[in-house]
């Protein structure tokens, strides 16, 4: 017996209705068919797969690829009553999950990608039924994607040893490009594809060559209320900056992957409850941290791509309300960035040069910002949105430089 997604909707989850897109996707998933979801941050993407798996009988296995984001996705799910567990190595408690799972008492399992080629995990998925495969963070699977993680190929074998079980990949960013390679890795129906709207049109965008880069970010932060993010490029630049910056007025805090994990995580939890801090972190800081009210993000360096750009400024403003974006670019990061493709495997260059040739462009260009970017992902928005720097105070013509545009062309 299937239950009525809306039912569930409001009395699991709470919510007077389905946003955007979502409804589309349920439909499908609940249906059984393949599909891929392609919805930008803070969209309401776990929606999306949490629904069916207590609508359909069985259990969900959820594919996600950082354990860190697995524990907070069950941490959520089970605030709204749900059945979720994780299954990765760090876990002290697997023998109790795999017993919970194989008696059909999860609704929802996390795995890391890595664990689906093991013939043991296949066995254990046999054990009970399954409502539905869904595979988060579903661009890590396409070399064309800003983050391949060659575990998520591991995937499709899995997922043609049940064939019978539904599957849906889920995905913020994804270039024409990539979505046609994520819909062919994971074999789903070339109608599988469900794009919701890429405008957040409560996010000001704002790109600067730096100059003096400490003391931008202070004036820049000091015009900012609350809660905000600096990315830096390394692990030194974010402590570096933090100590910069201290004196800007505002509580700051660095973030990265090597700090030590209590600290680490003392640090999120403070800036999620935090209501004017500034968290100057590596990008390892954003993925699965849940506060709507961010309200800037500032880049002091060239991010990877149009789609790590989108996506970490994307953690601004999740609430609806004014929110800003701003960028400070050097081209010394353009032309680091033309060295590494030196480095790069030679089926993968051309890619990347053409990553780094929109970024080129977005950052030098006197047009529209949020155009550029919404072009990028196959949408066709107005020439003019009036709430980016371009156009509320258009550059002259004369002024508009192609340093980086040349850097990558000699
Ligand atoms: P994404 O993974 O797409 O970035 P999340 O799944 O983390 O987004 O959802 C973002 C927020 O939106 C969460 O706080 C979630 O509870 C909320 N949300 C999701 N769907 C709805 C809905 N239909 N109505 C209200 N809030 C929703
Ligand atoms: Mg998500």
């Amino acid at each position: 017996m299937l239950a009525d997604p809306l039912d569930i909707l409001r009395t699991t989850f709470g919510f007077p209705g389905f946003r955007g897109v979502q409804a589309d996707v349920i439909d499908r998933v609940m249906a059984g068919r393949g599909t891929l979801a392609v919805m930008p941050t803070g969209a309401g993407k776990s929606l999306c797969y949490q629904l069916p798996a207590l609508a359909r009988p069985g259990t969900a296995v959820v594919v996600s690829p950082l354990i860190a984001l697995m524990h907070d996705q069950v941490r959520s799910a089970e605030a709204f009553g749900i059945q979720a567990a994780t299954l990765t190595s760090a876990d002290s408690d697997r023998e109790e999950t795999m017993r919970r799972f194989r008696e059909g008492a999860l609704d929802l399992l996390y795995v890391a990608p890595e664990r689906a080629s093991g013939e043991g995990f296949r066995n254990l998925l046999r054990t009970t039924e399954l409502s539905l495969f869904a595979i988060d963070e579903a661009h890590c699977v396409s070399e064309w994607g800003h983050d391949f993680r060659p575990d998520y190929r591991l995937l499709r074998p899995l997922l043609d040893a049940f064939p019978e079980v539904p599957r849906l990949a889920l995905t913020a960013t994804a270039d024409a490009h990539t979505r046609a390679d994520i819909l062919q890795q994971l074999g789903l129906p070339e109608d599988g594809l469900i794009v919701a709207g890429f405008d957040r049109p409560n996010i000001q965008y704002r790109i600067s060559p730096r100059d003096g880069l400490a003391t931008q970010l202070k004036a820049f932060i000091a015009e900012q209320p609350g809660a905000g993010i600096v990315y830096a490029p390394t692990r030194d630049a974010t402590e570096r900056l933090a100590a910069q910056i201290a004196d800007a007025g505002r509580e700051t805090r660095a973030y990265h992957a090597g700090l030590d994990p209590a600290v680490r995580a003392r640090n999120q939890r403070d800036f999620v409850a935090s209501e004017d801090m500034v968290m100057v972190a590596t990008i390892a800081f954003g993925m699965g941290i849940d506060k709507p009210d961010v309200r800037f993000v500032a880049h002091a360096g060239l991010p990877k791509s149009i789609e790590a750009y989108y996506q970490e400024t994307g953690r601004a403003g999740r609430d609806g309300d004014p929110a800003v974006a701003h960028l400070f670019w050097g081209a010394e990061d353009f032309a680091r960035a033309r060295k590494r493709l030196g480095e790069v495997d030679d089926s993968r260059v051309a890619g990347e040069r053409t990553r780094l040739t929109a970024l080129a462009h977005l950052v030098e260009t006197a047009e529209c910002r949020r155009a550029i970017l919404l072009r990028h992902f196959g949408e066709h928005p107005a020439e003019r949105c009036g709430n980016c720097d371009n156009c509320l105070n258009p550059p002259a013509t004369t002024d508009v430089t192609t340093v980086a545009q040349k850097l990558l062309s000699a």
